[in-house]
């Protein structure tokens, strides 16, 4: 068995795993990755690619999530990968998650977000994807960026390597780590330190510890859209409530004045329904989809809007979203 050195040795090239190459790399240190697919293959090329700030609740995690969209950029322009400055919008349908959404704006600028309540009319100046029938406004933040996930996974491995000379080793299962040594089935490396960023396979590397932590996996389920006609973009992400609100006074436990938002992480209850009801009807959604009658995961969890019936295409299978889908049920 052949031995090599490094600095840093970091066992997945999903996003994680890149970025502590990039981090490393720049610091000067010897980096190599391992991925065992012959490119990222797990949950960073299926998601959202949506840079979500608003996300985070006020303090460390949104001081953290800023940082993270600052590099972001500053990767972005290394590369001259694509991204769309696109902000988000929290659209409110209900009294309730309109009060909640315009308490937030009253106290988000202190808290350090960017963020400010829209009327209607703002929000369709801004959007014309929305589903106007109801609207009562949004919570609009100017935060928020969109990227291709897949496009950004297959470019930066060979960004890292000619710029900062990160190896990488795909199609590479590590089967084992022993300080100061990792395992691939023809290679040992000996390194300094090792990052283990191997997505949800933990059990491959420490089957003893995942067989105690009693965790169990679980799906965030996505839609994707055919392209649309004339390269249409739904432009700001539209979400519905948010880990954010969660200090507001209304919302504190043992208040009642909104429980809808209590009872639900998302603020939508609609009636079961492929379209999300932020949505204008029939708007970047295939017919495929649209027709579709609700299926069992759907009738199940009638609040998660985005949620899809077994026999639409699910996240273990399908491809993520590219360019114009940017929707998500924030739970
Ligand atoms: C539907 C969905 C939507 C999401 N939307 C967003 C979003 O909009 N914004 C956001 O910020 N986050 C989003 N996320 C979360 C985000 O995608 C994940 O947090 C992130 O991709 C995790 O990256 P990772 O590098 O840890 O894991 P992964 O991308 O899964 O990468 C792990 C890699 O490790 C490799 N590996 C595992 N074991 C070994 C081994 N023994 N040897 C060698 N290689 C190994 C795998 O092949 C894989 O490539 C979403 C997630 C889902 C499921």
């Amino acid at each position: 068995m052949k031995n090599h050195s490094a600095d840093v040795a970091i066992v997945g090239a999903g996003i994680l795993g890149l970025a502590h190459a990039y981090a490393a790399a720049r610091a000067g240190k010897r980096v190599v990755v391992f991925d065992r697919s012959p490119q990222a293959a797990g949950a960073s090329v299926r998601n959202f690619g949506m840079v979500w700030p608003i996300g985070q609740p006020s303090g460390e995690l949104l001081q953290l999530a800023l940082r993270s969209r600052a590099i972001w950029l500053e990767l972005l322009d290394a590369t001259q990968l694509p991204y769309r400055d696109t902000g988000s919008l929290h659209l409110t349908y209900r009294n309730d998650e309109a009060a909640v959404a315009q308490e937030f704006a009253a106290i988000a600028p202190g808290l350090g977000y960017n963020c400010c309540w829209h009327s209607p009319a703002q929000v369709f100046e801004k959007s014309e994807a929305v589903q106007p029938r109801g609207l009562l406004g949004a919570l609009w933040s100017d935060t928020e960026l969109t990227v291709d996930p897949r496009q950004i996974l297959a470019a930066l491995p060979a960004f890292l390597a000619e710029r900062y000379g990160v190896q990488f080793h795909f199609s590479t299962a590590v089967r084992a780590i022993n300080a100061p040594y990792l395992e691939t089935a023809a290679c040992r490396w000996h390194a300094g330190h090792f990052i283990v960023c191997s997505g949800e396979d933990f059990e491959t590397l420490y089957p003893t510890h995942f067989a105690q932590s009693g965790l169990t996996r679980c799906k965030l389920q996505m839609l994707r859209t055919a392209p649309q006609p004339a390269g249409w973009q739904l432009g700001p992400s539209l979400a519905a409530n948010c880990k954010c609100f969660a200090p507001l006074r209304s919302l504190q436990a043992g208040n009642s004045a909104h429980p809808s938002l209590l009872a639900s992480p998302c603020a939508f209850t609609q009636p079961s329904t492929y379209a999300p009801p932020c949505l204008r009807s029939g708007r970047a959604l295939p017919k495929r989809l649209r027709n579709s009658t609700a299926g069992p995961s759907t009738r199940s969890s009638p609040r998660l809007p985005m949620e899809l019936s077994p026999s639409a295409t699910p996240t273990s299978t399908a491809s993520p979203s590219t360019s114009s889908t940017s929707l998500k049920s924030t739970t």
